[in-house]
């Protein structure tokens, strides 16, 4: 259920219902809002009668939750969150743009691509270490040098980074060189993993399962943030349909669907979600009109020789159409490219 504290609640008020919930053995989660705090408390509500929290000092009222999850939802937290990653903001008004190769491949391949990136006003360098691949024979990644190369480029390129995590040891690995991690599609509803994560604080982008629902990818947000960890960013990039022209089918409408649902910043990665170089422009301009607070773009210096997702990367002259691009798309939509 959530508490509404009346606007200008004291601590002592606060600190009062936070005590009552853990004597009922509930957890507690505190958000505190420009005008007010609101208190979600998880737990068996069974246990509860609402009544005599109604009553209790400070409270304005008591909402049972009827979503499935709680702690990503926009009634627990009002205002959109934004997460401050190296002085980037991510759920502003300021675009957040993740760009780099599929997989890290070099040191070269990958700084070359870094510098070029942050000479176009990218945000963030992405790169792929460890790489869930259909194929077992496909390139499986670097697994912990591509990490190292990944930060070494970012370092001399002065961007944060990001790259994806599959399992616990990848994430212990990852800890030591990323600033954000990923979680894919493929490990959306790995619970064991989402709960690894949720002990930290370390940033999260947590990527739509390709057959999930947004129900369900709220849930999996709910497993990492139940655990404490509330620095998780959506992304959408893509779910399976009958449709085969392109890789997978792009859910924009999820972007202001989940705007409304969830208070977490949500990205567009439309390089996944069409599987084709041509069609990411003209998706990245659509997703920064419905209201995407970023994008995920693969970007490679030379896509027919990259060891993964080569036909769906940008080379670096698309990309820099593709700044110019959504620079103007932003505006119209009260929002701008940050440098
Ligand atoms: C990726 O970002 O390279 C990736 C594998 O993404 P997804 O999990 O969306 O397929
Ligand atoms: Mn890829």
């Amino acid at each position: 259920m959530i508490i509404v504290m009346k606007t200008g609640a004291s601590q002592l008020q606060i600190d009062g219902i936070e005590k009552f919930l853990k004597e009922h053995g509930f957890g507690v989660h505190i958000s505190v809002g420009t005008e007010r705090t609101i208190i979600g408390a998880i737990g068996d509500e069974r246990e509860l009668a609402v009544s005599p929290l109604e009553v209790m000092s400070g409270v304005d009222k008591v909402m049972p939750v009827v979503e499935t999850y709680k702690l990503a939802s926009r009634n627990f937290k009002p205002e959109t969150t934004v997460i401050k990653v190296k002085g980037q903001e991510i759920g502003s008004d300021k675009l957040a743009i993740m760009a780099g190769p599929c997989s890290v491949e070099s040191p070269e391949q990958i700084l070359d691509t870094a510098l070029y990136l942050k000479s176009q006003g990218a945000n963030f360098l992405r790169g792929g270490a460890y790489k869930p691949r259909t194929s077992p024979y496909a390139f499986q990644g670097l697994e912990e040098e591509g990490f190292r190369m990944l930060a070494q480029a970012g370092q001399e390129a002065g961007m944060p980074v990001i790259s994806e995590v599959v399992s616990p040891v990848s994430l212990e690995q990852a800890l030591k060189y990323v600033d954000i991690v990923q979680v894919g599609t493929r490990n959306m509803q790995n619970f064991h993993l989402l709960k690894e994560i949720g002990k930290l604080k370390i940033p999260v982008l947590l990527k739509r399962g390709l057959a999930s629902t947004i129900e369900e990818w709220l849930n999996a947000a709910e497993h990492i943030m139940s655990g404490g960890n509330y620095n998780v960013m959506l992304c959408e990039r893509g779910i399976r349909t009958f449709e085969v022209a392109t890789r997978f089918t792009l859910d924009l409408s999820a972007v202001p669907l989940i705007k409304e649902l969830s208070h977490l910043p949500v990205f567009v990665d439309p390089s996944h979600g069409t599987g084709k170089s041509k069609l990411v422009a003209p998706m990245s301009r659509a997703a920064i009109a419905a209201g995407a607070d970023g994008l995920m773009i693969e970007v490679h210096p030379n896509p027919k020789e990259a060891l993964s997702d080569g036909p769906q990367s940008l080379d670096f002259k698309a990309f820099n159409c593709l700044m110019d691009d959504i620079t103007k798309i932003a505006g119209i939509v009260g929002k701008k490219i940050q440098i």
